[in-house]
This record gives structure tokens, sequence and C-alpha cells, in this order.
């Protein structure tokens, strides 16, 4: 956290985190029919929180490999990257365009940069081996039934699994974190009988986050969910964007 990074953002998500929840915020909005759509797909009960970037990657624009890349060298990007800025993969879900990134990232490294990469994803799907072999950070975010999303959408054992193989040492190089959204002090028990128990997460890699969208919701959880990590050992991680900008994106 903090880390200076550059993000690239992939429009699109297999998941609408706030479930039925979502869809009455975006009530109204252009993305009514789209959220509600979803919602009834692949909601399940209540949500305590709801997903802060659907507007973000509801839409978004095309791009070939070497338009974004000029586009990123005219930004200063690339020179960042040079300097040290990691590139962060997220979305919605990045894992669903993992040939495209890898191409990009492909043509990337062959103008001769060797950018540290980190992915954000829901762990819902497993990449490529040509996708990992660019990966240095998995940033993974299993959904807890706090989701207000189905459980046989959310709850994939056997991608944890491979994830976890990771942490071996028998599989990538790449460092491997889980990061929980928590909204209430009640959702540990799921974190440690569905993921730390059964998968033997190690608690140093496990980060819980405190749900909310924005400064006043994040309030309400954050003191909650610190007292809560330091009483189970593990780590916290803020919203550091939130806590700096407020809702603000493109920051
Ligand atoms: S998986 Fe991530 S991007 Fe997709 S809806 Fe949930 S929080 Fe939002």
């Amino acid at each position: 956290m903090g880390h200076p990074s550059i993000f690239l953002r992939t429009a699109g998500c297999n998941f609408l985190c706030g479930g039925y929840q979502a869809a009455e915020a975006y009530d109204g909005t252009e993305y009514e029919n789209q959220t509600r759509a979803m919602a009834e797909k692949m909601g399940e009960g209540d949500a305590n929180w709801v997903c802060d970037t659907i507007a973000e990657w509801m839409d978004g624009e095309g791009r070939e490999v070497a338009e974004l890349y000029e586009e990123w060298d005219e930004n200063g990007f690339l020179d960042k990257i040079e300097d040290g800025s990691h590139i962060v993969l997220t979305g919605g879900e990045p894992l669903l365009h993992q040939d495209a990134i890898t191409s990009f990232l492909d043509y990337v490294e062959a103008q001769g940069y060797d950018p540290f990469v980190e992915v954000e994803t829901n762990a819902s799907i497993y990449p490529s081996e040509d996708f990992r072999s660019h990966v240095d950070q998995y940033n993974l975010s299993p959904k807890l039934s706090n989701s207000g999303l189905k459980e046989d959408l959310r709850y994939n054992p056997e991608i944890i699994e491979q994830y976890v193989k990771d942490f071996t040492g028998t599989q990538d190089e790449a460092n491997t974190d889980f990061k929980f959204v928590v909204g209430s002090t009640e959702d540990w028990r799921e974190i440690e009988s569905q993921f730390l128990d059964r998968f033997d997460i190690p608690r140093e890699n496990t980060f819980l986050m405190p749900a909310g969208a924005d400064q006043e919701e994040l309030g309400l959880t954050r003191e909650d969910v610190a007292d809560l990590a330091i009483n189970n050992s593990v780590k916290f991680t803020e919203r550091l964007q939130i806590v700096i900008w407020d809702e603000a994106t493109g920051v």
C-alpha cells in the first residue's frame, strides 16, 4: 500500500458485489438495467457493502496493444515504470481479459521494460501460464456472504486451492496475499472457517479491509475491523484512496 502504481483497469466483472443492494443503489441511473439484470442472476441475501467501482467497470473503450503503449508513453507512465512504479491490474475482474493483458505485457517487456506486476482479482478464475509468467504479486479478494452474491458463484474452492499452491514454492515465484472486505465483526467466523482453516492460508498473508465506499462509511467500520485484525493476528489494510481522496476517481 502506498507504492506508486499505474492502474490498468479493465471493463466488465463476473460479479456484482452488493447484489440486490447494488442494483438499488443504481436505480434511476444509466446502469439501472445492467445492474438489475446482474442482481437477478447473482444476488442472494443481504449485503453489508456494495462494490465502489461499478460505474468505472460497466463501460470501457477498446485499445490495440500498440495504441495503449503509445498512450502510456505520452502520459509518462513508462518513465514511471522505469523509476519503479508497479503496474496494478484491476477491474472489474482483470482475469476476464487475461489474453489481452498478456499481449500488452509481452509488448511492454519487448520494449525493454521489466515492470513489477500486481493483479487484483476476486479469485474466481485461475490464470494461464503465460499470464502468470508476468505476475509478481497476487492480491486475492474472494467474496464472503456479506457481498450478497450466491455462494456457488463467489466461493470457488478448487481455484483457491490452486492459488494456495503458490505459498508452497512449488508453483510460481509470485507472492500471494488474501484480502477480505469486512463489514461487520460477524464476518470473521466465515473468513476463518471457509478460508484460513480450510486452505491453511498463513495469517501473515491475510489482510482485513473495512467496507466503505466513502469516508463516512469507512469511519463506521474501520476501528472494529482493526480490532478484529489485532485480536486474530492477521493484517489490517486501509482504503487509502478513500481516506485521501474520498469518492474521487482517476487520481
Ligand atoms: S469482484 Fe471486485 S470489481 Fe467485481 S463487483 Fe466485486 S468488488 Fe466490484
